[in-house]
Order: structure tokens, then sequence, then C-alpha cells
């Protein structure tokens, strides 16, 4: 029964007697060996060896020819290349009189479980290879009895030897920056001193390297085990060097806040420290400061001089403010300043010494220059509670203070809101006017003091909305040039006048030279004369038939491209003239390279020609001047019979002005004036 119960087992048994000669063995050892029981039974292993020197030499000895009793693990190679695992169990047997008797051997296949073994070493190795790597250490922390241990990359990633089995953790937390051991420790004991909280915590902190300087460290740790009283009884934890990438991260968030040229702070920075430095009681001063004309230092002398005038510039700011407020750099030429207010007197002396600090000489390279500020100044509480709205009044005070001739501070006023709350209207109305068809035009009439006739008009555009009603060009046009609509509005003008034009000439009235303002922006493109030539192609008008005003500012921005698009115009046969002369800036050897027809004395002379002679000389300068030139000129703004007068002894061709007529629409424009064509004025000689 014991031996056919035996021989139904998969795993080998076999039996030898006292002289190491099987008596026994089942069909798995059969089949282990690959031998079948007659060449098994009555032999040894050293004759079933030599028996058959074919099979494999290795099994039988090493899984067999143990005799003691006892279990051992035993591994043998078969065929093909395997390798198989047993484990092997001999008992002895012993006769009555405790003689040995016989051995039973029994062995077991464990492969699956070696392979599985192994497997696991070589995970470990790699994980610890690949520790290594990462400089990521490993430690466990038995509370109770506050015993450390930590794998040796815990150590080496610091630069440290390694210490083997338990070590000093209190050694470690001595190596925390000082700063950051406070952090660290308090975030230890919430979670030793916290029985709801998380089981788990992680921070950053620098941590001394051997060789003396810190380098970041983040931690990340676990309780895996509480005792019976729930309280944290064991802490696995690891570390890793995040050095590199918490110095690139400090690396962006410095970029984020500041500017890269001054190292100031930015605007967005300001506005944090601005939110954390505003208590209920606080009163600050928000200082928007602009650098007039900068971007001639820029144009002129280059942009490596431009960039060191700004560091200059922020230096001086620096220096005043020093720690009693705060300076940021806003972009371009503009800075902000934060500034304690609760004194008003010191802020306004502080706003002057700030305003002649910047306007002082700057020795830059070779060069030495003055440039001045304008600042506007907004108050906190008083004008606003946030940033952006401190900050875009500060902005409309600095606007303020540039229109009112520069190198000054204004204080926000709600007056000035009320400037820019109608500039933003407008600049939104201005938006579809064109679409609306809310723009036409007006003329009035230019008339020559030799004939007394007219001799032409100005083209003047006036838009109406329903909404706002009239709104005068003086007031809207800066706007559109501001946004850039100017281009749009500027083409409009000229294609309805050669429309207008066109009108006049099919309803059979002789037409007159009618005067176009243009912008700047018009004026910059360069296909401005292919524009105009195309309209008036278009509407088969005469070029002779039109005139453009060109201002006396525009025109001396770049004189040689003035010159270049004058050039062009005057190939073309439009003539062209110098709008509000006298403002501007001409200097005599680019005024006589303009290829114009007509100076327009501006208006501010005539009207105070009358009573101041200064004036008087001026206007007497530039008729000489125009006539030495061979241009003609034309006075505008004449109101008054005086006037008209003065003008005409001084030697000047024509008159544009309300004593003529107000700018009216083209209907009347016609019936007044291209259909009479009588002498107008008489002047007394
Ligand atoms: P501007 O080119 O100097 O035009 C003359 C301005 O003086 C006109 O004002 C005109 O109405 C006004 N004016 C004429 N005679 C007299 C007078 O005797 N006394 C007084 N006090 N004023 C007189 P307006 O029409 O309000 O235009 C203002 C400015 O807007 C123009 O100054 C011009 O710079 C600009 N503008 C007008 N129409 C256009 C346009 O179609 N395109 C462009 N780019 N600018 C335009
Ligand atoms: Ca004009
Ligand atoms: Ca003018």
């Amino acid at each position: 029964q014991l031996t056919s119960s035996l021989d139904t087992l998969s795993d080998p048994i076999w039996i030898k007697d006292k002289d190491q000669v099987y008596v026994y063995c089942n069909p798995a050892f059969e089949k282990l060996i690959s031998l079948s029981k007659p060449e098994i039974i009555g032999y040894n292993d050293e004759e079933i060896q030599s028996l058959h020197v074919q099979l494999n030499q290795q099994i039988i000895p090493t899984i067999t020819a143990n005799q003691e009793t006892g279990t051992t693990e035993e591994y043998v190679s078969l065929p093909y290349g395997n390798v198989d695992y047993f484990q092997v169990s001999i008992a002895r047997t012993y006769d009555m009189n405790d003689q040995f008797f016989s051995s039973v051997g029994y062995a077991q296949k464990i492969t699956p479980f070696k392979e599985r073994e192994s497997e696991l070493v070589d995970a470990e190795i790699r994980v610890n290879e690949a520790l290594k790597l990462t400089k990521v250490g490993i430690w466990e922390w038995d509370i109770n009895k506050d015993i450390w241990f930590a794998t040796p990359s815990y150590f080496t990633m610091l630069g440290y030897a390694p210490v083997e089995g338990m070590a000093d953790r209190k050694a470690e937390l001595e190596k925390i920056h000082p700063e950051d051991r406070h952090h660290v420790l308090d975030t230890i004991n919430s979670i030793l001193t916290s029985k709801t909280g998380p089981n788990y915590y992680k921070y950053q902190a620098r941590i001394k390297h051997v060789d003396g300087n810190y380098r970041w460290i983040g931690v990340r740790c676990i309780v895996t085990e509480f005792d019976q009283e729930d309280k944290p009884a064991r802490m696995l934890g690891v570390r890793i060097d995040i050095d590199e990438i918490q110095k690139a991260h400090d690396q962006v968030e410095w970029l984020a806040h500041h500017d890269s040229l001054t190292k100031l702070p930015n605007r967005a920075a300001l506005n944090k420290t601005f939110h954390q430095i505003i208590k209920p009681n606080t009163k600050i001063a928000l200082l928007f400061i602009d650098l007039d004309h900068f971007k001639n230092v820029n144009d002129t002398l280059g942009h490596t001089i431009g960039d060191q005038l700004l560091l200059t510039v922020a230096d001086r700011m620096r220096a005043l403010v020093d720690n009693l407020g705060y300076v940021a750099r806003q972009g371009g030429d503009e800075f902000i300043i934060l500034l304690p207010a609760e004194n008003e007197e010191y802020l306004i002396e502080k706003t002057c010494a700030i305003k002649d600090a910047l306007s002082a000489r700057y020795n830059i390279d070779d060069h030495q220059f003055f440039i001045t500020p304008s600042i506007g100044v907004s108050l906190y509480p008083r004008n606003g509670e946030d940033f952006d709205t401190l900050y875009l009044q500060a902005d409309a005070a600095m606007y303020h203070a540039k229109h009112s001739g520069r190198n000054r501070y204004a204080f926000f006023t709600e007056e000035m809101q009320a400037i820019s709350t109608r500039a933003l209207t407008l600049g939104n109305a201005l938006h579809d006017a064109l679409e609306r068809k809310e723009f036409s035009l007006h003329y009035q009439p230019q008339v020559s003091l030799i004939t007394g006739k007219i001799i032409g008009a100005e083209a003047l555009i006036r838009w109406h909305n329903q909404e706002l009603g009239h709104i005068s060009p003086a007031e809207f046009i800066p706007l559109a040039e501001e946004s850039g609509q100017i281009l749009a509005i500027g083409e409009w003008v000229l294609r309805e006048t050669a429309r207008q034009l066109k009108q006049w000439l099919d309803e059979g009235v002789a037409p007159v030279r009618i005067a176009v303002n243009l912008s700047y922006a018009q004026f910059q493109a360069d296909d401005l004369p292919a524009i105009v030539a195309g309209i008036l192609n278009e509407y088969a008008i005469p070029a002779e038939y039109l005139e453009l005003e060109l201002t006396e500012r525009i025109a001396t921005k770049d004189p040689e491209h003035t010159i270049t698009i004058l050039e062009s115009f005057q190939q073309l046969g439009i003539r062209t003239s110098i709008d509000d002369f006298g403002t501007g800036y001409s200097s005599l050897s680019y005024l006589q390279k303009f290829p114009v027809y007509k100076l327009k004395i501006d208006q501010s002379f005539i009207r105070n020609m009358t009573t101041n002679t200064n004036d008087q000389v001026i206007v007497g300068t530039i008729i000489l001047l125009a006539q030495q030139l061979g241009m003609t000129t034309i006075a505008e703004g004449v109101e008054t019979k005086a006037q008209l007068d003065m003008i005409n002894n001084i030697g000047c061709d024509d008159i544009q002005g309300y004593y003529i007529s107000r700018p009216i629409p083209a209907d009347e424009f016609k019936t007044s004036y291209l259909e009479k064509k009588q002498r107008l004025i008489t002047v007394d000689d």
C-alpha cells in the first residue's frame, strides 16, 4: 500500500539501503534521471553513472549523494541548459538494534520560488543602483526607541560617508539651514502630536553639503506604524536632491517678478507688495514716472546708451527712495514708485527730489545730456483702494503733467478722470464712425489779398454722433492718431474730397483747389503718394485741384523722408503746404529743400499780432523767409478787419479765417462761393 501510494506522488522519492544501493524509487524519480526501475534498483550511484555515461552527470550525485538527515537546497543543470532547484530531504531509518538501515530521499522542485527570489534580489540591486543615481536617500525611524537608520545614498548624496547601522538623527537635524530648521521641526512635530491629521508630510529645506554649501532637499515621509495609543510608532522617509530644480524654479520666479535690465521689481511684483503693505490706516502714494522724449535718446544715441540711461535712472530713484518705499519698472521708460503719504508736505518734497534727481545731467560714455521726467501721483485710499485703479489714475495724472509742459508732477484729480473717461467713450464711438457714415467735410474758403477773390478752400472733417453730438476734430483726431484709426479716416477724407470735386465738375461748377490735412501716420506710410494718385485717378480729378497740408512738426520729424515724399507729390503735380508754420522747429537748411508751395502762418501769431509786436515781427519774418524761398504765404485764423489790414501791409499773399467764413458744408460752399466768385474783400492800402 505504501509503495503504491508513493508511486503516485509527482515528486521524486528514492530509498537506498545501508550500502547506498537503491531498493526503491517511484516513477517521478525514474523520470527525473531518465532511467527505468530495472536500471536503478540493485545499483548504487557510481554503478548507475558508469553504466549510463550518456546520462547527465550532475543530477544523481547532487540530489542523491547526501546521506545525512536533513533538508538541503540543491540545484542541478538539466540538459538543454536549464537549471532546476530542488529542496532535498533525507531521512534515515534504523533497525531494532539502532543500526543504520536505510535512507529515504525526497526531492521537491522549487524552481518557481527560486526564480521569484532571484528576481527580487535583482530588483533590489537595481533599485539601489537607481537610488545612487537619482540621489535619493531613504530612512526609517523607530520613534519610541528613537532608532534611526538611513541608506548609504542618504549620506553620500550630500558628500558624507555612509553610516552603517544606527545613525544619529539629531546630528542630521543640525545640518538643516538655520532659516529652515524651525519649519522642519514644526512639520515633524505636527505629525508626532496629531492623531487626526494626515499621517504624512513633505517639506523642502536647505541642508548642508559636506563642502559647506547648502543644497535644496525635498523630503516626503509617512507614518508606517502606530502604537496601541494610535500614536505614530514608525516612520519611513525619502529625500531627494532638488537643488537644481529649486534654483531653476527660483530663477523663473525671479524673472516673472523682475525687470531683467534694471533688476527692479516689475508691476506685477509691485502690485503684490502694495497689497501686503496696505493697512487700514496707511496712506500711500503711487507715482507714475515717464521720461520725456526718451525715444530721442534711443533714436539718436542708440539702444546701448538708452539702456544705460535707464539703469542710471533706476539707480537714482533707488538711492532716493532707499528703504522708505518701493521702486518698480513698468516697462520702456516708465517707472512706478510707492511712497508713504501720511505727511503730504513730505510727499511733495520727495516727489520734487525725484524729479530733480532725474533731471540732473547724465554722463554716459562720452555723452552728456539731460532728460526730464513727467510724474503723475495718485493717493491711497483717497483716490482709490486697489492697485490697478491707482495705477490708471497716476497714469492719467502723468499724461496731464506731460501735456502741461513736461518736467513736472501732477496729482490726480476727478477732472482728469473725466477726461480719460471721455477719451474712452470717444475712442469706442470712433470705432464705428466710418461705417455709420458719421463723418462729413466742411470747407473753409481761402482768399487772395491781391485779387480779393477765392483761390481755394481747406477741407476740415466734422463728426456727428447720435449720442455724443458734434465732436471737434481737435479732440478726436489725436485719439484716432493714437489708435491708428487715423489711417482709414485720412483716406476717407481724401476720397470724399475727390468725390466732391467730381460732383462739382459734373454739375458744371468750376471748383477751386481743396487743401486736405495729412496726419503723421498717413505721412509715414511710403505708399501715400500712390494712394493719393490712385484716388485722383479713380475720380478723374486733375492733380492741380488737390493740395496737401502737412504740419511743420510732422515735416521736421524726419526731414529726409519728408523731402522724398514731397518730391513724389511734386512729380504728381500735387501742391503741398506747411501747416501751423512757426510752431515747429524748421531749420533753414531743410526748409529750402522742402519742395513746398506755401507756408500757412499759425493762427496763434495772427491772433496776437495786433497787440503783441513780437508776434508781428515773427509774422513779418516768416513772410520774408517765404519770399526768399520762393514760397507763398497764407495767414490762418484771421478774424478781424484790423488783423486783415495788418497782414496785408506786411505782404502776406492769402488769408483764411472767420473774417471771411467759418468752415461750411459743401452745398453752402457751392452756392456762396463757387457759383458767385465775386470780390470778397477790400483792403485798405
Ligand atoms: P488746422 O489744420 O490748423 O485747421 C484750422 C482750424 O482752425 C480749424 O479747426 C478751423 O475751423 C479753425 N479756424 C479757421 N479759421 C479760424 C478763425 O478765424 N478763428 C479761429 N479761432 N479758428 C479758426 P477745426 O476744424 O476744429 O480743426 C482743428 C484741427 O483738426 C485742424 O487744425 C487739423 O489739425 C485737424 N483736422 C481737421 N480736419 C482734419 C482732417 O481731415 N485730417 C486731419 N489729419 N486733421 C484734421
Ligand atoms: Ca490745416
Ligand atoms: Ca493750421
